[in-house]
């Protein structure tokens, strides 16, 4: 009898955090390692949201609370639905978890059957189709194209509609390609979504806060309201506040999905952290006019490294909407052969060598389910992304 479940076959370790850790571990061992693996601000998390952590510890706010938030989380969230997004919630209607992945893992275990289908568009976050395998439900991949800019079509999404779907995932701005849709181009979607009422959607919108050139964040429930009943609106703190360590991610929806949700959380983890929770107050009910500062920033190493990628022989990179992230493709790399003679057959082969060869750690595209392509995540110091850009233009022009 196998000592492990069949349930863990089905998944493979993150390869995101795979490379964070191989970066962390090289640079450790005293190797000049640049990591633009990392989904993560490099930015630290704002005074006033620690100063509300340090005080929560000191008012002995360390106990367990609630298992899916404390109602001042609770209400916080509902007014930052209200405020940002037009989105009218109840505290009933809130779950609160460790993290974003807390939230969307729920969410699938609460609600998948065996032959139960998601769709996922492609290039998707590496956690999607696993935590749906896990869940014992099957990912159905629906492929976008770099000439769409990353972004499905509605034809698309309607022909992978079955009787079996129970979820639709949306991720905007996306990771890992920071594709933004539109007003116009989620309406057209949410319109497809709307001649199928057996369909939920589950929106990731974990970047919303970091949108570039005037482009408009939207979120499917607001666009059609039609859509309401069957949506859970996930969000969290992680990334507008730079606040991944602290693990707090959220969701809003129908009241039962948001029980069964909780029932789950109840026998996994409890509460999250109770600490966290009251620093999510203060960073949701507190100023927020630093978002803004930093999207700034972010914008500006986004073209840095665009116009980095772009000047690399072999590689195009489309200039995305929001996000922190980009998808260069390496279609001119592959065939080809590395400086130190490593063939590049697929995109991992071309991150391997990379960070072999250059001391550059990206994500290969394979793990976000489109080839040949690699993410970089540039939320780090303009300099070394400069040196980043610099080591990849090396790198390609080495290729023969
Ligand atoms: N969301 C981040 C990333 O894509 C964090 C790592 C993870 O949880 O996958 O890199």
């Amino acid at each position: 009898m196998p000592f492990l479940s069949d349930a863990l076959d089905r998944v493979s370790p993150s390869p995101t955090i795979a490379v964070t850790q191989k970066a962390m571990d090289l640079k450790a061992a005293g190797k000049d390692v640049i990591g633009l693996g990392a989904g993560e601000p490099d930015f630290d998390t704002p005074d006033n949201i620690k100063a509300a952590a340090i005080a929560a510890i000191e008012a002995g706010k360390t106990k367990y609370t609630a298992v899916d938030g404390i109602p001042e989380v609770k209400q916080a969230i509902c007014d930052k639905f209200k405020r940002d997004n037009g989105l009218d919630y109840s505290p009933s209607q809130v779950s609160v978890s460790t993290g974003g992945k807390q939230v969307l893992f729920n969410a699938l275990m609460a609600t998948l059957n065996p032959g139960d289908e998601v769709i996922i568009p492609a290039p998707y976050w590496v956690s999607y189709p696993d935590m749906v395998k896990l869940a014992g439900g099957t990912p159905v991949i629906v492929e976008t194209t770099i000439e769409n800019g990353f972004r499905l079509t509605p034809e698309a999404l309607d022909a992978a509609i079955t009787p079996n779907t129970k979820w639709f995932i949306f991720n905007s701005p996306s990771n890992p390609t920071g594709a933004g849709y539109g007003h116009n181009q989620l309406k057209a979607l949410t319109d497809v979504l709307l001649r199928h009422p057996h369909v939920w959607v589950m929106t990731d919108d974990m970047y919303e806060h970091l949108a570039f050139d005037g482009f408009q964040f939207c979120t499917p429930a607001q666009v059609e309201p039609g859509l309401y009943d069957r949506t859970l609106t996930v969000n969290g703190v992680s990334k507008a506040y730079a606040m991944t360590g602290w693990r707090i991610g959220y969701a809003a929806g129908p009241e039962p999905l948001i029980k069964a949700m909780r029932k789950l959380q109840s026998q996994s983890t409890s509460n999250p952290c109770s600490i966290s929770q009251w620093a999510t107050v203060e960073a949701l009910t507190g100023p927020q006019d630093y978002l803004q500062t930093r999207c700034d920033a972010f914008r500006t190493r986004r073209d840095l490294v665009v116009a980095g990628l772009n000047a690399a022989e072999g590689i195009t990179c489309a200039v995305p909407e929001g996000a922190f992230y980009v998808y260069p493709s390496i279609a001119g790399c592959i065939g080809k052969t590395s400086a130190e003679g490593t063939k590049i057959d697929s995109d991992e082969d071309f991150a391997n060598a990379l960070l072999e060869e250059q001391g550059v750690a990206v994500v290969f595209g394979a793990a976000f389910g489109l080839s040949p392509y690699f993410r970089v995540s540039y939320a780090t110091a303009d300099a070394v992304l400069e040196e980043a850009c610099r080591r990849i233009q090396t790198f390609c022009a080495g290729l023969r």
